[in-house]
């Protein structure tokens, strides 16, 4: 929503100061699609400001919706008819996170991912970021008002919770964590990201804790810098996926400029400046960084960053992408993650949610 041609209008026809708190709120924490849903507005001003504003600056083409319900993709068209796509997935019950894309396509080339394929084809502004979670915010109350109407429509088809929390779960429907891992490369748009994410974390918008929102980079160590510097409570994942210089040049690019010995360093200043825990992603590829030699190396890499403490690794089995490539099996990923936690490595293998809707990791490429 953009905030101040809103404040303009209201300027304009002469509102009190009071009619923009109503609207933030309205929109902003409970989730209204239209001035038309803001009762506590007049009918008039509802009718003019309906016809001159739009809500979410793009227009939604479709959404996807994957069987187990965990998971959801929205394909959206921007003003200059570009196409990105956003995430909404539940990594468990009653929690809803949100994924969002901050440039259409991404100029960095990894070879395992399908946005980078699509190269870069330009940044997006920091409304049309914080827009993803408006419209998610929108979903998830739409999906409220339509369970509840089923709910008295078929009354004997919902089934008793047997144990506690059952309407917690039930309940939830709003979005708990953003995560900036969907399209493009945060730190190449850090100015309209570090706008997105003031407005995500003002009270007065959308009112999230610094600690629910994360952000994953490929490793551009000057980012890494001004996040510890402008923002030391928001998460940091890093997309590493390989832990040897050779390797991760041929698969990401930016690794010729950024090698591991500079994403060490940048680490370790991020440590001195924040004593906060990262998350270390790796995507496991079939024979290709997943024997026992890699996760040897990955160890001995860890642990030459130091505060293996604060350290977190998230394994993903590939998502495929192109033909080129294979994940892991399940029993390598296994061993992988033992080898690590007998070295004292915080490890989880991330289950990957949305791939039938090709909306997991690597797979969003804006059709
Ligand atoms: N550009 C940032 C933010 C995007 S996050 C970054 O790369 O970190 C997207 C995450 O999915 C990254 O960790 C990325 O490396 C991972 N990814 C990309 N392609 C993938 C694939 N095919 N399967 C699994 N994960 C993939
Ligand atoms: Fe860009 Fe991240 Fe994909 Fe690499 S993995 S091409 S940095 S979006």
């Amino acid at each position: 929503m953009n905030f101040k041609k809103i404040e303009e209008k209201l300027k304009e026809l002469d509102q009190p100061a009071f009619r923009l708190k109503q609207i933030q709120k309205a929109v902003y924490q409970d989730g209204a699609s239209s001035f038309s849903k803001i009762s506590t507005l007049s009918k008039d001003l509802r009718e003019k400001l309906d016809k001159e504003i739009k809500i979410l600056s793009f227009e939604v083409e479709k959404v996807l919706v994957a069987k187990d319900g965990q998971s959801a993709k929205a394909l959206l068209k921007l003003e200059d008819g570009k196409n990105i796509e956003t995430v909404l997935i539940s990594p468990k019950p009653g929690d809803w996170s949100v994924c969002i894309s901050c440039q259409v396509g991404c100029p960095m080339g990894c070879r395992f991912c399908a946005t980078g394929k699509m190269g870069l084809q330009r940044n997006l502004t920091a409304e049309e970021i914080t827009d993803q979670v408006l419209f998610w915010r929108q979903y998830l109350k739409k999906s409220q008002i339509t369970n509840h109407k089923n709910q008295t429509n078929h009354k004997f088809k919902i089934q008793k919770p047997k144990f506690g929390n059952w309407k917690l779960k039930i309940e939830n429907y709003d979005v708990n964590n953003i995560v900036y891992m969907g399209m493009g490369e945060p730190f190449l748009n850090w100015e309209n990201v570090g706008e997105s994410i003031k407005n995500l974390i003002n009270p007065e918008f959308f009112g999230f804790g610094s600690r629910s929102i994360s952000i994953s980079t490929a490793g551009i160590t000057e980012g890494i810098a001004k996040l510890a510097e402008e923002f030391p409570q928001i998460n940091l994942a890093v997309s590493l996926h390989f832990a040897d210089d050779q390797k991760r040049s041929e698969f990401m690019p930016i690794n010729k400029k950024y090698n591991l010995e500079d994403l060490r360093k940048a680490l370790q200043e991020y440590f001195r400046e924040t004593n906060r825990k990262v998350f270390i992603e790796y995507i496991l590829l079939g024979n290709i960084n997943d024997t026992k030699e890699d996760a040897e190396k990955l160890a001995k890499y860890l642990k030459s960053i130091g505060k293996l403490q604060l350290l977190h690794v998230n394994l993903i089995r590939y998502n495929t992408t192109s033909e080129e490539l294979r994940p892991s099996s399940r029993n390598r990923a296994e061993e992988f993650k033992n080898f690590l936690i007998k070295s004292r490595i915080q490890v989880t293998i991330r289950k990957s949610l949305g791939e039938e809707i090709q909306g997991a990791c690597g797979q969003l490429a804006g059709h």
